[in-house]
């Protein structure tokens, strides 16, 4: 109801001040919308980058996939990126042991003073819980859907920004966090329960309270999470919605002009803990979650291989990774 009003005022105001605008000007300029040339974005290189982290093994912190990986990523990074910024951090896990991250930056026009930053997680969940099989519960998985897809329409997105510059005006961070999924065995979830802390989330609950440059500010974020199975579902998140819906909303108009609107739909999602929500709480910027939302799957929430150990590569789809990074460059160049 106040939303609707304050429309109707701004429309009204917006309205009264065309009125009063002087009618003979046939000299006026009407200065022609500037026309942004956008990229077409690679589905088969974004496609790789998965394939490639998901061949490290399960990146899970303190492995040797997790550190060979990370090598990779700031190698790979760094071909495209201005800068590339590790950003090495210690930090407590649910059962009070300390575990050490590495959330990994890629700077784009680091002089621009209008910025958006762009993230995904990095790391693979420790523990199948999920898997219909009881004897996967504790093996750890590949993640290509959740963290490798988003991770790799980056990639491809810092791959496509190295190729034609940004505008002059706009910087992009590309920010992978580490530890996103370490949160605690789903059948020691109540043991562990403390609603004071966030067991989840921890790389970018660290980099929201410690940016990778001192008193960073971005216009607005974008988080991608499990962007690469068939025929994804992706509502406006709920808790997007309440911090930034003006960045949804913007994301979701360009999605329906670029014809994705059977998957980007109109509808409010569920409420969903991620890496979002210290970006929002705690570094203050307005971020929202692209996330594949799937409510009639086996778990009631997201696609079937959630936390199991069939969330590899067998179940990446090509054509979403396209549309999720044909919507971002979208977004980004025409900022
Ligand atoms: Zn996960």
């Amino acid at each position: 109801m106040k939303k609707s009003l304050i429309i109707i005022a701004v429309a009204l105001f917006l309205a009264s001040c065309g009125e009063k605008q002087p009618k003979e000007t046939p000299t006026a300029i009407v200065k022609p919308k500037k026309t942004v040339v956008v990229p077409g974005f690679n589905a088969d290189s974004a496609y790789q980058f998965v394939a490639k982290q998901t061949q490290f093994g399960p990146r899970v912190p303190e492995t040797q996939a997790h550190a060979e990986c990370a090598e990779w990523l700031t190698t790979t990074l760094g071909e495209y990126a201005d800068t590339v910024i590790v950003q090495e951090f210690r930090t407590r896990l649910f059962d009070g042991r300390g575990i050490d991250g590495k959330n990994l930056v890629g700077v784009f026009n680091p002089e621009a003073k209008k910025r958006i930053v762009l993230c995904a997680h990095w790391d693979s969940r420790p523990f199948a819980d999920h898997d219909p099989d009881a004897a996967n519960s504790r093996t750890p998985i590949d993640g290509a859907n959740d963290g490798a897809s988003g991770v790799g329409v980056l990639l491809e997105c810092a791959r496509q920004f190295h190729l034609q510059a940004l505008p002059d005006h706009l910087g992009v961070d590309i920010v992978l966090f580490d530890l996103e999924d370490y949160g605690p065995h789903q059948d020691e979830a109540e043991k562990y329960y403390d609603d004071r802390v966030n067991f989840w989330a921890l790389g970018s609950q660290y980099w929201s309270k410690t940016p990778h440059v001192y008193g960073y500010k971005a216009y607005y974020g974008i988080l991608l999470d499990m962007v690469g199975g068939s025929h994804p579902n992706f509502p406006k998140e709920y808790y997007s919605q309440g911090y930034a819906a003006w960045v949804s909303n913007k994301v979701w108009r360009r999605a329906a002009d670029l014809g994705y609107r059977p998957y980007f739909s109109n509808e409010l999602g569920t409420m969903i803990s991620d890496d979002h929500i210290p970006m929002n709480q705690i570094a203050g910027i307005p971020t929202i979650d692209i996330i594949d939302l799937q409510p009639n799957s086996i778990n009631e929430c997201f696609p079937d291989v959630w936390h199991t150990v069939n969330d590899n590569l067998e179940h990446i789809d090509k054509a979403t990774l396209g549309m999720v990074g044909d919507v971002l460059l979208h977004v980004v160049y025409e900022e």
